[in-house]
């Protein structure tokens, strides 16, 4: 098969859907629910036009999904990346629903998206696509309505312009329409270790589960931005030994162990895994085929498919990206028994970080670091314990057991809600 060809499976919202049937299925869910929830209640695409640097004007392409407000304002990232597509958009709002449902935050799923390369645009030419996009999608928008955040190729700087562009329009200082902004303008203490914090959670938990300890397993980290790089550090405070990690640019390895406070150095300084010699290269599709205890798979999605997960060594797979296995594969890694901490559990750190800066924002008090921590804890180890407990009861995967669980406490509130005509 052409490594380069694009498989059936590799549609996000499809892949969502697989499961999502899945789960509706076991759960004997109403078809009337069923259909309300498989699609996403509300699709905005926008033009960005925007003056560029050198004078010429650029028009981009921006999506804003909603996919369920039953449990409270759409919640969810905005990527920048030349990959964006509705689909995917569709998939991550929905992947948002379920999420935020699975660790019981009152908050519905949305996800934003520009199809563009940060890389390749000045700091004024980025600031000036995202106050255009925000500005475009206000309308829907709102505190109360839809609360961005982070995504891939956005970072706090870009929270505070999406921040500042809403405030503007809605003449009043408005810090809770965003997560992830700064700490001094309503950003929270421990937003930006929240996923990476909560992965490690999952992961302590699974290895307990599997009877395995921290300081003997292995790890390698795919994805070495927000979530990989503090992922790593965290995994390697507890023990484990972090033999690979990557970038976009592919993957550095050595056996013996990676310095990760040296690597994130270097990434500080580089934005870059290139240059970084103390240890070997190799891509990224061999990363995840590493003989290790534990992978993270912590960039893109579809990076486990029925091409390579046949060849996955790992006993523990805990899902730092959205997405990154999908429906078929999922098959293969129960056949070989991995034990999975799916995307909609292991990253739910994130969110619930910003659950808890959406609070502070809104009551206008701040809360310490060790209380993010300890409520974090808290929640993530609720939420495993859970989903576990589902896989356990109804003989599935965890998985499947993740969504059944986020499926049925968006049913039930839905149908308490009733259908509004
Ligand atoms: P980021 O932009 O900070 O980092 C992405 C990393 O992945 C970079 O190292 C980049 O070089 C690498 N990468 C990008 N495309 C790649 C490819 N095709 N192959 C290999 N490596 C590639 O993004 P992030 O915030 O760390 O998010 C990473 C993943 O985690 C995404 O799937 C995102 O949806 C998910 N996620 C992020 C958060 C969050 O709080 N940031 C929360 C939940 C889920």
């Amino acid at each position: 098969m052409n490594p380069n060809q694009v498989l059936g499976e590799e549609n996000p919202f499809e892949a969502m859907h697989a499961r999502f049937d899945l789960a509706a299925k076991k759960l004997g869910l109403d078809p009337g629910l069923y259909e309300i929830l498989r699609q996403p209640d509300r699709e905005l695409t926008v033009s960005i036009p925007i003056l560029m640097d050198d004078g010429s004007i650029s028009v981009f392409a921006g999506h804003r999904v909603q996919h369920s407000t039953a449990r409270g304002p759409a919640k969810g990232g905005i990527r920048y990346d030349l990959n964006v597509t509705l689909d995917e958009v569709r998939a991550l709002a929905a992947w948002m629903t379920w999420k935020c449902a699975v660790v019981n935050v009152p908050f519905g799923g949305g996800k934003g998206g520009v199809v563009c390369d940060p890389s390749k645009l000045s700091p004024g030419e980025l600031e000036r696509i995202t106050r255009r996009y925000t500005a475009n999608i206000a309308d829907i928008l709102g505190p109360d309505r839809d609360v961005p955040a982070p995504d891939m190729g956005t970072n706090g700087q870009v929270m505070a312009w999406i921040m500042d562009t809403y405030s503007m329009h809605a003449r009043a200082a408005c810090t809770s329409v965003v997560t992830g902004k700064p700490v001094g303008l309503g950003g929270s203490l421990g937003r930006i270790e929240a996923t990476g914090r909560g992965l490690q959670i999952c992961a302590r938990e699974a290895l307990e589960q599997l009877k395995m300890k921290p300081e003997q397993c292995t790890a390698a980290v795919q994805g070495a931005g927000n979530v990989g790089q503090v992922t790593a550090t965290y995994l390697s405070r507890m023990g484990c030994k972090i033999v690979a990690i990557s970038d976009i640019t592919g993957a550095v390895v050595n056996e013996d162990g990676l310095q990760i406070d040296e690597i994130c150095a270097h990434l500080q300084k580089f934005r870059t895994l290139d240059g970084y010699d103390a240890g070997d290269r190799i891509s990224n599709a061999d990363l995840l085929e590493l003989p290790v205890d534990i992978l993270v798979p912590a960039a893109t999605e579809n990076v486990i498919t029925s091409r390579n997960a046949a060849n996955i060594k790992a006993k523990l797979l805990v899902e730092g990206a959205n997405g990154p296995v999908t429906a078929k594969a999922d098959k293969m890694l129960d056949e070989l028994g991995v034990f999975v901490v799916p995307d909609i559990l292991a990253n739910a750190g994130g969110v619930s970080v910003s659950y808890f800066e959406w609070v502070q924002d809104r009551v206008g008090m701040f809360w310490t670091e060790e209380e993010v921590q300890e409520r974090l804890e808290t929640m993530m180890v609720k939420a495993f314990g859970d989903v576990v407990d589902m896989a356990r009861r109804f003989e599935v995967s965890n998985r499947i057991a993740a969504y059944m669980l986020g499926v049925d406490r968006v049913a039930t509130i839905t149908r308490m809600r009733g259908v509004y005509a």
